[in-house]
């Protein structure tokens, strides 16, 4: 293999900090940095400096385009390419690119999601720069993250309630902060890294399977003899083909500056995960979208095709996202890693209770910030964390919050009673080996993993209900604080009141037990099983009003996004009741009446040529597939009747529970009937790749 200069590649395609620093000024340079840091509004005049040496930069890297690059509610990313060229007063053509277009795009966007909000207030949308995310380039493009909002202000996308969410936690951290005498802090920002599962399988195979092609995941097939049983896949040798791919996404991934880091064989044949150093929030969102494109199209390279489908194997397990979040302050403070002393402790003790509460208070916002019809498949099965929202914090720190909350001294502290005040908190070390991989939200030492996310989630959704959730508790942590007359006290009480009252989200046990799942009802915490469940819930009283308070959303935006995402679930099912009606009757009932027909005729030739022969086999087999053609029969017109009914319904909440109680049932039964057929039939009679032709296609 060739060798590559790694530090020479890395970031060769980013407008980043180092190309800005050495082309811009000093003046000009300052002041982007303010503006990229502490979010102050850039300058007309900058902004046509910043433009000009963006272009010269890009023209000098190989591009002829630009697009404002932004990312709608469909969940992949969208861009519209246009040229630099201008035409000259002498017939030639000039190359600009102004302040003005840098800083804001017009796209025909009409067509994308937008829950009726374009069309109740102006027909067009536009985009505006995201200066603190890098301009890069990607095939000959100059791509310009951008926010993308309707005329009249409200967001269509989901970097711009991204964006005020990591504006939120940072106004009432930096309160926090500030009561604990870190008057020196700037300001805050959320870090993630997110760690991405996918699946590669060969793309000839993938060619023959229509439900892969159309939907992203198998809508039937029987199981292998073999599947993750061995566990010989995880961390196991990784294939030559297979490692030639991940070098040439590394590679790629590195020339945009994507600090992608460790990858390795996941647990399922043909599954791998791929986990970048985190950066910032918007950030580490904007390179995951880019993450999963580059994914696809590198693996399209090598004969491949990448599945980012939650679920794409029924019985194997899907693919996740682990979602690594901190919150860190601009003077290099890690707010969710234990300090020294008992001071900073105490400041940990009231990061950590905001989170904690944060997420019991808004589980459900949580959970439906996950919600799709793809990773509805995974959580609650016995492969990813439940539907169920708990926190995981390990045998230290849950023994040290015990402490504070019955005033018992805890070892680290000696005699002294938690209720002396802030400096009996105790002191004690970071601890990292604790790991329990079935909670949906685990400390792990100096951050939090949000690991119920699906593979193809846009990350933004869970950052933005996290932020704006743990933005809340600061908030009201700040008001009471700020009051205190004896701040050590007020404190004292505080975090001891908050782990009283939110207990009930804790848990180190076994999150795939179905005594779990008795025991959280008990509790009261929620256990939304359904995308059909979980969305409305989002337009509950309680959480509406955080998030309008925080400016997160406006009532309108929170309405459309309900409705786009219940959509987006409604829509995915439909087709794949269609694909699977188009399987069954082009392929499958053909194919079985093919074989049975063979057999039949071997029964009648076999039977005419001796009278001994029993023909057992033939006739049993003949008899089951007789019977499943009809079951099929009948199954496949439910599932005909059913979409046919959905296409009447027009209130998305009854078409979401329509989906939920009536096709995807249908669906599932159909499906048994055909995986049983295939487990009868020839497999050369059978028309389309097996699982275990599909899992171990690549060699
Ligand atoms: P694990 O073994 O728990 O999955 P790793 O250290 O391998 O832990 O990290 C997994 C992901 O978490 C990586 O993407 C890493 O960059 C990210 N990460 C590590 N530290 C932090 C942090 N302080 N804030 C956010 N993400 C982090
Ligand atoms: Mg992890």
């Amino acid at each position: 293999m060739e060798r590559i200069n790694i530090p020479e590649i890395f970031g060769s395609c980013v407008f980043n900090d180092k190309v800005m620093r050495a082309r811009l000024s000093d003046d000009v340079y300052a002041s982007l940095k303010k503006t990229i840091d502490e979010n102050v509004k850039l300058d007309e005049n900058v902004a046509d400096i910043v433009a000009e040496e963006m272009k010269k930069w890009a023209l000098e890297n190989g591009a002829t385009h630009f697009t404002h690059w932004f990312q709608p509610l469909t969940g992949v990313t969208a861009e519209k390419h246009d040229s630099f060229i201008t035409p000259a007063p002498d017939g030639g053509v000039l190359l600009e690119f102004s302040g003005k277009e840098l800083i804001k795009g017009e796209p025909d966007a009409s067509s994308f999601p937008s829950g009726g909000l374009r069309a109740t207030f102006e027909a067009r949308g536009y985009t505006a720069w995201d200066p603190t995310s890098y301009a890069f380039i990607k095939d000959h493009t100059l791509c310009i993250p951008t926010a993308f909002c309707s005329y009249s202000g409200e967001a269509l996308d989901k970097k711009t309630p991204l964006l005020r969410s990591m504006q939120a936690i940072n106004r009432e951290a930096k309160r926090v902060l500030k009561l604990f005498g870190n008057e020196d802090v700037k300001y805050i920002k959320t870090s993630v890294g997110p760690e991405q599962e996918y699946f590669l399988v060969d793309q000839e195979v993938y060619d023959k399977r229509p439900d892969l092609v159309y939907t992203g995941r198998t809508l039937f097939g029987a199981m292998p003899p073999k599947g993750q049983e061995l566990d010989d896949h995880y961390f196991g040798v990784i294939k030559p083909r297979v490692a030639e791919y991940m070098a040439d996404l590394n590679e790629e991934l590195w020339k945009l500056g994507i600090l992608a880091k460790t990858e390795h064989n996941e647990v399922a044949p043909a599954q791998h995960e791929l986990a970048p150093i985190y950066s910032t929030t918007n950030v580490a969102t904007d390179s995951n979208q880019l993450t999963m494109e580059i994914m696809k199209k590198v693996a399209r390279r090598h004969g491949m095709v990448c599945l980012l489908h939650e679920k794409p194997f029924a019985g194997v397990n899907g693919s996740g996202k682990h979602n690594n979040w901190s919150i860190g302050t601009d003077t290099g403070v890690n707010l969710l890693s234990p300090g020294k002393t008992p001071y900073e402790n105490a400041q940990f003790l009231l990061f950590l209770c905001a989170v904690i509460q944060a997420v019991d208070d808004y589980q459900d916002l949580l959970r439906l910030s996950v919600a799709t019809a793809g990773n509805d498949h995974r959580l609650g099965a016995d492969e990813a964390p439940p539907a169920i929202i708990s926190v995981f914090l390990g045998d230290e720190l849950t023994e040290i919050l015990e402490a504070i909350k019955n005033d018992t001294p805890y070892q680290g502290t000696e005699e002294e009673k938690m209720k002396l005040g802030v400096h009996a908190l105790p002191r004690f070390a970071k601890d990292t080996t604790d790991r329990n991989r079935t909670s949906p939200f685990a400390f792990t030492g100096n951050k939090f993993e949000f690991r119920s996310l699906g593979s193809a989630n846009s990350i933004a959704c869970s950052n933005i209900m996290l932020n704006a959730a743990v933005a809340e508790s600061l908030h009201q942590y700040a008001n009471e604080l700020e009051k205190a007359e004896n701040f050590e006290e007020a404190l004292h009480d505080l975090i001891k009141r908050v782990i009283t009252e939110h207990e009930r989200i804790l848990f180190d046990g076994n999150g795939y037990g179905e005594e779990w799942i008795k025991e959280a009802e008990r509790r009261g915490l929620s256990n939304l099983k359904t995308t059909a469940d979980a969305m409305p819930r989002l337009l509950d009283k309680k959480n509406m009003d955080m998030l309008i308070k925080h400016k997160v959303f406006t009532e309108t935006e929170l309405h459309s996004r309900c409705e786009i995402m219940l959509e987006n679930y409604v829509k995915t099912v439909n087709i794949e009741g269609l694909t699977m009606v188009d399987m069954v009757r082009k392929n499958y009932l053909p194919a079985m009446e093919r074989y049975l027909f063979r057999l039949a005729q071997t029964t009648s030739l076999m039977r005419k040529v001796s009278d001994k022969v029993k023909c057992n086999y033939e006739v049993s087999t003949m008899e089951r597939m007789s019977e499943l053609t009809d079951a099929i029969l009948e199954a496949v017109k439910a599932l005909e009747d059913a979409l046919g009914k959905l296409k009447t319904l027009d209130n998305i909440f009854e078409s979401s529970e329509f989906v939920r109680d009536e096709m995807l049932p249908k669906m599932e039964n159909l499906r048994k009937y055909v995986d049983e057929a295939e487990m009868l039939t020839s497999q050369r009679d059978w028309p389309f790749p097996s699982y275990g032709q599909i899992l171990f296609s690549v060699k």
